[in-house]
């Protein structure tokens, strides 16, 4: 078993899913996680968990029973941390919530208002609004007395000015209904700025980034003096770049032609959009950017269109940032496929030869498997670098700052 010192703090991370639950314990002075797991297909005929000792990296499968959803994994998870002595040294249990709407401008103590606010965010995001509440109402059910924190995905985007986050529809849907841009991935983008600020010795609050966060969902915040002030993803993140199997960016218009000639319902356009697009859609072959890499490497043709693509849409989408920041000092890849992809990386720093950046071939190759490091060559004003994202050490941070003040 991990053994801890008598001092050591730890923070239990979940992050609940339509039918996943990711969960974590984290101590949150170093970023160390203790154990890590996902329970995953939740609510189906053959529900898991699996999850990693990291002190030895051992890995165990736990079977759920046939339709067991959030409360039972949460139930069985409970058992495992209580049977392993994992809950001596937790303070907090730290909840990943994705939509915070605009009343959500940071990380705060989970009460009976914040559930409230929380619920009414949700209808902006109904899925994963929904899978939050279950993993916060399941949480305080089996930890009790421990204190509950949420960090929202949208919260580091509240900084974005009107010009930016509002659509041009009537201004009624706004006012009434809160439709707006509220961007995602927020946590992610506000960790590699201020890993990246710390990486080029400069202070956070004079840095301009542009970061690409190209995980299955990707996004592209424009960071000025350390805040957001644009962001690709919009009301949902469905918004911008192509992802794994979401389209990013279409004409509304589509949804006419749809309906009318094709006969689609909404759900059908949703499943379209969200499950059927972007780099599945266009390769017919996979969601995930290593199969489609090494197809395209075999000769795929639609393979190597997708990629194509999908670097296009990113360069011009960080090009786009610089009317927001007017001057930038570096662009930041985060991501599965941004800390990963040597090949996507620079296809899409070709691109961008115009704003002075360039590419290292062989600090490229190098920033791979878990390796920050910066890529551009060492003539370039503008740096690029390569930070691995670590969303769960953020909102462990930020639960502990938060039960440190009670
Ligand atoms: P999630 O958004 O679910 O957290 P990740 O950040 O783990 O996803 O990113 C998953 C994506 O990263 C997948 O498309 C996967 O193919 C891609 N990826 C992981 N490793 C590599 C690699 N070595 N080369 C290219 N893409 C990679």
């Amino acid at each position: 078993m991990p053994t801890s010192s008598p001092k050591s703090q730890h923070v239990l991370v979940l992050n609940s899913g339509s039918s996943s639950l990711k969960f974590a314990i984290i101590d949150p002075n170093n970023g160390h996680e203790v154990i890590s797991g996902l329970a995953e297909r939740l609510g189906s005929e053959a529900p898991s968990i699996k999850y990693k000792y990291k002190y030895n990296g051992t890995k165990t499968a736990i079977n759920l029973k046939a339709n067991e959803a959030h409360a039972e994994a949460i139930n069985t998870l409970v058992a495992l941390i209580k049977s392993h002595k994992l809950d001596e040294h937790l303070i907090a249990v730290g909840h990943r919530v994705v939509h915070g709407g605009e009343h959500f401008i940071q990380s705060i103590l989970i009460d009976e208002d914040v559930i409230l606010g929380i619920t009414q965010a949700a209808t902006l995001a109904p899925l994963h609004g929904h899978a939050n509440l279950l993993g916060i109402s399941s949480a305080k059910e089996s930890f009790k007395g421990l204190p509950q924190v949420a960090v929202f995905d949208t919260a580091f985007h509240q900084t974005m000015d009107e010009v930016a986050y509002l659509y041009a529809l009537p201004y009624k849907l706004y006012n009434e209904f809160g439709v707006r841009r509220y961007g995602f991935h927020g946590t992610s983008h506000c960790y590699v700025a201020d890993q990246a600020a710390q990486l080029l010795n400069q202070s956070l609050e004079e840095s301009n980034f542009i970061s690409a966060h190209l995980g299955n969902g990707c996004s592209v915040c424009a960071i000025k003096s350390g805040k957001s002030v644009d962001t690709s993803m919009g009301l949902t993140p469905l918004a911008g770049l192509i992802m794994g199997m979401r389209s990013g960016d279409i004409d509304p218009g589509l949804f006419n032609f749809l309906t009318t000639q094709l006969n689609y319902s909404a759900q059908q356009i949703d499943d379209l959009l969200n499950q059927e697009s972007g780099l599945l859609g266009i390769s017919g072959l996979s969601n995930d950017c290593r199969t489609i890499e090494e197809a395209s490497l075999s000769g795929n043709q639609r393979a190597t269109l997708a990629i194509d693509m999908f670097c296009y849409r990113l360069a011009k989408q960080i090009a786009a940032y610089m009317v927001p920041l007017q001057r930038l000092d570096a662009v930041i890849f985060t991501g599965g496929i941004g800390e990963n992809s040597d090949l996507i990386r620079k296809k899409v720093i070709s691109q961008l030869a115009f704003l002075n950046i360039d590419c290292d071939e062989e600090a490229n190759l190098k920033a791979r498997f878990g390796q920050q490091g910066i890529i551009s060559t060492k003539k370039t004003k503008i740096k690029v670098i390569v930070i691995p994202t670590n969303e769960e050490w953020v909102i462990a941070n930020d639960a502990a700052s938060i039960v440190k003040e009670l």
